[in-house]
């Protein structure tokens, strides 16, 4: 039987518990999930490729169907290229719905085969983005509610330089 690979793209600078929350749930709907890291994005991330990928690599051990990757150019023609048949977004609230409806509808109209799916999160992290962690920890507020121990870690050493 044909396996259906989803791929979950996204700028993970870093990855919160609200990615982990959605990565969970794609991995039991999927028979792979493929964490992608968008390198191309118009956001000038706070991590590096490598660091964001360490970090995300180690949220993922517990997964055994899911994987990590990164990518350059269009995300359809990544998704092809990795034989996916799904994009999956995370949907927190209205705020999110306008640009990803257009950017889901474009997906469609350049790769009609390749159909996105929006997850909710639990919704203790409908409010939650990388930005607002990365404003916490900047003032030395509490986050380990949102992220994990060692990506705390990681954001306490960025910002003590
Ligand atoms: P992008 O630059 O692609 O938006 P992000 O890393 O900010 O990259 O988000 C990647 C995906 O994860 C997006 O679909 C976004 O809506 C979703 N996402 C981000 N934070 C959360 C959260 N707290 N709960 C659910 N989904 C989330």
């Amino acid at each position: 039987m044909k396996k259906i690979i989803a791929v979950y793209p996204g700028t993970f600078d870093p990855i919160t518990y609200g990615h982990i929350d959605i990565i969970e749930r794609a991995s039991v709907i999927f028979d792979e999930v493929i964490v992608t890291i968008a390198l191309n994005s118009s956001k000038k991330p706070l991590f590096t490729e490598e660091e964001r990928k360490a970090m995300v690599l180690k949220a993922m051990k517990k997964f055994k169907n899911v994987r990590v990757d990164s990518f350059n150019g269009l995300l359809v023609n990544y998704a092809k290229d990795v034989n996916a048949s799904v994009i999956i977004r995370g949907l927190r609230a209205i705020s999110d719905f306008e640009f990803e409806f257009q950017m889901s509808l474009t997906n469609r109209k350049l790769a009609p085969d390749v159909s996105t799916l929006f997850l909710m999160p639990n919704e203790k992290y409908t409010y939650l983005n990388s930005t607002l962690v990365k404003e916490l920890a900047a003032f030395e507020g509490k986050i380990d509610c949102f992220v994990p121990e060692f990506v705390v870690k990681k954001l306490k050493e960025k910002f003590k330089k």
